[in-house]
């Protein structure tokens, strides 16, 4: 007897409110269903995972499109037209499916429309009518009710640092199968809780997220199909945010409720533990770097992080690294499309040109003098164990050397929490005393030997580590740790 044949679809970016660089068309990198099942095959991808696990089922897989964008900024409204549309006219030429997986961020906000996931979910419910629908979402999602209410399933990343997409995939792929078949019927209850957590609070490895993770694991069997623990990313300004807890149930309705009621309150009693270790203004980084024996020396400068949505183009770091380390060797980045197009045919030349502050416009560029050591464009693929072989492109770049300091200017955001980013621009992150990613928590996973002293910059920036100072317009209120003094 043929499997049932399930529709897969992937539709991922994550949005900083605060970023002043929207997402627009050129941002996203969109593959086609069959382009997408060659492409991705075997990496660490959501969209990987569940076609693996369909085809594990015998189930007929029908691809319809993967397209993603780095986190940065709102969505512009012709930009999520243009997306929903993409998800519309692969949905008309997979129909008829006796199910469909789709993999979203859940915390995309377009221009006009703050539960943007939820607008997607909606475009495929109305094509695909009452047939199973599951989805999978990023760790870092704001589930909202709405959201809930037009799928039968959903789940999300058991992992920060994210490490386990594809078996994410698997699992929403088993699931849709399992409903498609009869063999269970999902219930499944949503409880939130009026708080952000800091990237760094919120790790699943260590410390309290650990902690509940562990309960909600030993809670998971039987009737008790999936939960799924969703510490919001912290950068958006929309009016259900907050923590949720998603537990989906075989038909036990109540019982999905109480225990995501439970789990929340697990989380909510921790709130005071879930902080940033080791924030520390540049000064102090450079000394405790001197002083360390762990080289490279990782300082996370997550303020102003591309993977957070932040544009990654404040060149603060290149006149603090100058002041208080010129006999260290540093390895950073900056976005600037200007800066890396002049450098690009000035290879082996002497350049003296300000970098910093593309799109952030109270970002101050800085003079950077020295040579063009490299310069390259094209497309490469990540190692680390995050998003191990996801193909990416920083665009255009180039790498000015100055004495010590090694500085690589992109056209398009780089992921500087990879080390194959670095290699492919010819710099060996293993061999610099110091190494400054843009990166909230991924470094963790790909640079583990340096994590344990791994320092957070305290700067300020679109993903700001300090959410004390983020100004919320849209959110709850009182929202936690902001309005501490009224909870
Ligand atoms: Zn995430």
């Amino acid at each position: 007897m043929a499997g049932p044949r399930i529709g897969v679809a992937s539709l991922v970016q994550e949005t900083n409110t605060f970023s002043p660089k929207p997402t627009v068309r050129e941002d996203y990198t969109v593959l086609s269903g069959e382009e997408a099942l060659r492409t991705l095959a075997g990496t660490n991808t959501e969209f990987a995972g569940a076609v693996a696990g369909l085809e594990e089922l015998g189930a007929e897989v029908a691809p319809l499109l993967a397209a993603w964008a780095l986190p940065s900024g709102r969505v512009t409204d012709e930009t999520f037209e243009y997306l929903a549309g993409l998800l519309d006219r692969g949905l008309d030429r997979a129909l008829p499916v006796d199910g469909l997986v789709l993999s979203l961020h859940g915390a995309m906000v377009a221009g006009s429309v703050f539960d943007a996931d939820a607008a997607l979910i909606e475009v495929a419910r109305r094509r695909i009518g009452s047939v199973p629908l599951g989805v999978c979402l990023d760790l870092h999602a704001n589930v909202t009710e709405r959201m809930v209410e037009l799928a039968d399933i959903m789940v999300g990343y058991h992992t920060e640092p994210h490490v386990d997409m594809a078996s994410t995939g698997e699992r929403i792929a088993r699931l849709v199968v399992k409903t498609v078949r009869g063999e269970v019927v999902p219930a499944m209850a949503l409880a939130k809780r009026p708080m952000l957590v800091p990237a760094e609070g919120m790790r699943t490895d260590i410390g309290p997220m650990s902690e509940v993770r562990s309960l909600a694991d030993s809670r998971t069997g039987g009737p008790v199909l999936e939960v799924s623990l969703f510490p919001v990313q912290p950068w958006l300004d929309v009016p259900e945010l907050g923590l949720g807890v998603l537990v989906v149930t075989d038909g036990d309705l109540t019982g999905a409720g109480l225990l995501a009621e439970q789990l929340a309150g697990e989380v909510w009693r921790r709130r005071d533990r879930m902080t940033t270790p080791r924030l520390m203004d540049p000064e102090e980084a450079f000394r405790a770097a001197r002083e360390s024996d762990c080289r490279p020396f990782v300082m996370a400068h997550t303020a102003d992080c591309p993977t957070a949505g932040a544009p990654g183009d404040d060149p603060v770091m290149v006149t603090e690294a100058a002041h208080h380390a010129p006999d260290l060797v540093v390895l950073h980045s900056i976005l600037d499309p200007e800066v890396s197009r002049r450098c690009h045919n000035e290879v082996g030349g002497r350049v003296r040109i300000a970098v910093g502050g593309a799109f952030e416009k109270s970002v101050v560029p800085v003079e950077v003098e020295g040579t063009v050591t490299a310069a390259g464009s094209g497309a490469y693929r990540l190692t680390g164990r995050s998003f191990t072989g996801r193909e990416v492109s920083m665009g255009e770049w180039a790498v000015i050397v100055t004495g010590n300091h090694h500085l690589l200017v992109s056209s398009a955001p780089s992921i500087t929490a990879d080390p194959a980013t670095w290699r492919h621009a010819g710099l060996e992150p293993d061999r610099a005393d110091v190494l400054i990613v843009r990166s909230c928590s991924d470094y963790r996973a790909n640079f583990p030997g340096s994590a344990a002293e791994a320092v957070t910059l305290d700067l300020p920036g679109p993903s700001t580590p300090r959410l004390e100072h983020l100004e919320f317009r849209h959110a709850p209120k009182p929202l936690y740790p902001d309005d501490r003094a009224a909870m």
